[in-house]
């Protein structure tokens, strides 16, 4: 006897995706509430089932929806913001800052709705998503009716969304227990990267993640220079790292794995790990090309994911598969690497198992969930079709089929876009919300473009030093009368230093944004080796406070940073007009003289080569006490052998524009 369902889909091309990759032509899947029960010839399941509702695909191909294995949905809004950079300027010098001041449950939400707007038109089903406010996330996802891994970012610094690292780990348990058991969503959490986390915050995620069985969601070996650094700190690459620091003992989900070699995708294996694979996002900031084949060689569980919006710059499923596929052939020099078969395999039931969600969804088979599209493969760009061999099928769809062929999609039993048609989402005001966030963002950026003080400010970390000082630099042919003149009964030595100091001044074409000098400071001691390096970024201001007889200078407040990142990193984010190196070697006395302190500093300047320079500073309060202080800096010039006719207006770098 018939047993009945909900919905027979019929007259379909049907993939099941599953193991044994079975086709069914005509095919049909038989429904129940948001499961499938059925999948097989139409004739066998018309005679099995008795539906409330048959729906004729019209000869389309029926497979399952496919899995986006790793993305940061809300970062559509951040689509287009900054491109054709390198990953960390792109992240630290445009990503966060923005995050820092735009990114809010509201945000989240709008830029979640939108992607899932774009996963329905593309045919994506599942995402696995890390971002912050990821409860936001989720909701926006549920009620658009997507599946999702969604995972709440925790990372060293303070985030969007917590103050610390503890207030998100918070967040995340908070989150998970909420949500664990949910139809749609699996809440999860994501240390974001080890070189981003500490080792107590890998542990303490795998733990968390175990506790709820839930799986863990992370970056790793995205790039040559993580590895490097890795194995310069520790010793080991980052694989064995994270593992010794329990990562593994949760189910992971690691995006990328650009750099791992064999021994690490062994281990991944071994450990029951999966892996997102991230093609056009490794290509777009050159991190190289992970090495897929081989990894699936091994057995491992590699999905496809686009990664963020931002860093794509769109959500294409169909593109990501077709340029695995690409990839790999020519990474293996191998045409015959990744066949169409196995790449759509990726993009749909591996990529739920890399998810640790492959026992719900990923393929068309009885007891997952009915997650399914339909996509049209008779248009132009994909005609005619073969027969002759089963793989004709998986080529029309990851070479030539488009996103937009995608007509039909339901995740768990429930139409989510009937004929083209959205049933969840309102293209049109979500489009009209996300152009008022991109004028706001527009403007931020703008403003912050304009000056190279609010860029310095925007990395973070800096400070604004109201140094007024009483500043003079005298050219000196002969350093000894210096030496001889610091002997004098009258100057009374407190320390003394010995630096080495390699700077890079960067010129902006407009003088009133200041100078910016980029220094790296080395200590040297007696026996003349570098005992510590310095770095630190300065903004200096042209402007003077006011001067006084030849040329003594009373300045400025000017804002300090420790150069936490690569000379290479501040060349990019505040792209000067014009470069500078100087390189020096600094003796710096603080001497007491007549009952106040100054810094004495004797340069010699190696690189431009320009002999020495003394030059004589005192900190100060307020302006008559700067005036004593710059008689007190005349006599010291004086007593030091110099001249007060050679002291020179600014710094060494304009000496060198004017020769
Ligand atoms: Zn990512």
């Amino acid at each position: 006897m018939a047993q009945n369902v909900d919905l027979i889909l019929t007259n379909a091309i049907v993939l099941t995706m599953d193991d044994q990759l079975h086709q069914f032509e005509s095919g049909a899947v038989a429904v129940q509430g948001d499961s499938i029960i059925a999948v097989g010839l139409e004739r066998d399941i018309k005679n099995s089932f008795n539906a409330m509702q048959v729906v004729d695909c019209g000869c389309k191909v029926l497979m399952p929806g496919l899995i986006n294995a790793h993305t940061h949905v809300p970062m559509t809004l951040l689509r287009g913001l900054a491109d054709d950079l390198r990953l960390d300027v792109w992240l630290m010098g445009y990503m966060m800052p923005v995050e820092r001041e735009f990114v809010s449950p509201d945000f989240v939400q709008l830029g979640t709705k939108i992607a899932c707007a774009e996963f329905i038109r593309s045919g994506v089903t599942s995402f696995a998503d890390m971002y912050y406010f990821e409860e936001d996330v989720a909701r926006a996802a549920s009620e658009a009716g997507l599946r999702g891994l969604c995972a709440q970012t925790v990372l060293k610094f303070p985030t969007p969304d917590a103050e610390s690292y503890e207030d998100s780990l918070a967040m995340a348990r908070d989150f998970i227990k909420r949500w664990v058991g949910h139809p749609l969503i699996i809440p999860s959490v994501a240390p974001h990267a080890p070189y981003t986390c500490t080792d107590e915050i890998l542990k303490a995620t795998a733990q968390l993640a175990v506790e709820f069985d839930v799986p863990l969601h992370t970056h790793l070996s995205e790039t040559a220079l993580e590895v490097e650094n890795m194995r310069r700190e520790t010793g080991m690459p980052v694989i064995p790292y994270v593992k010794k620091q329990g990562l593994f003992e949760a189910k992971v989900l690691a995006a990328h794995c650009v750099h791992i070699d064999e021994g690490e995708i062994r281990t991944l294996k071994h450990l029951g790990a999966g892996v997102a694979h991230n093609p056009t996002s490794n290509l777009k900031l050159a991190s190289g090309v992970a090495p897929v084949t081989k990894m699936l060689e091994v057995g491992l569980n590699v999905g496809i994911g686009t990664d963020g919006p931002a860093s794509n710059n769109d959500l294409d499923m169909f593109e990501e598969v077709r340029l695995a596929a690409l990839l790999a052939k020519n990474h293996t020099n191998d045409p015959t690497s990744l066949p169409a078969s196995a790449a759509l395999t990726m993009a749909t039931r591996l990529g739920a198992q890399a998810m640790h969600m492959g026992h719900i969804t990923g393929s068309l088979e009885a007891g997952k969930r009915a997650d399914l599209i339909l996509l049209d493969i008779s248009k132009l760009h994909n005609s005619p079709r073969f027969k002759r061999d089963s793989n004709n099928i998986y080529a029309q769809i990851v070479y030539a089929s488009k996103s937009t062929d995608v007509t039909d999609v339901m995740v768990n039993g429930k139409w989510l876009m009937r004929e083209n048609k959205l049933l969840t989402l309102n293209e049109a005001d979500l489009l009209k919300a996300a152009g008022e966030y991109a004028r706001k963002i527009d403007t931020f950026l703008t403003a912050r473009e304009q000056s190279i003080l609010s860029k310095l400010i925007a990395l973070g970390g800096s400070s604004e030093e109201e140094s007024f000082e009483v500043q003079v630099k005298v050219k000196v042919s002969d350093p000894n009368p210096v030496y001889d003149g610091l002997k004098n009964p009258s100057i009374e030595i407190i320390r003394k230093r010995h630096y080495r100091q390699h700077d890079m001044y960067f010129f902006f074409e407009d003088d009133s944004q200041g100078r910016l000098r980029y220094r790296e400071d080395d200590f040297i001691d007696e026996a003349n080796q570098v005992t510590s390096v310095r770095g630190r970024l300065t903004l200096l201001g042209v402007q003077r406070e006011g001067s006084f007889g030849h040329d003594i200078l009373l300045s400025r407040s000017r804002y300090l940073a420790p150069a936490t990142h690569s000379l290479r990193f501040y060349r990019e984010y505040f792209k000067p007009d014009k470069e500078l190196p100087v390189e020096k070697d600094r003796l710096r006395w603080l001497v007491a003289f007549k009952g106040e302190e100054f810094f004495i500093n004797l340069d010699h300047l190696l690189q431009p080569d320009l002999g020495y320079y003394l030059e004589i500073k005192s900190r100060t309060w307020s302006r008559k006490d700067a005036e004593v202080k710059a008689t007190l800096v005349e006599e010291l010039i004086t007593l030091l052998g110099a001249s007060t006719q050679d002291v020179v207006t600014n710094d060494y770098t304009v000496i060198v524009d004017t020769n």
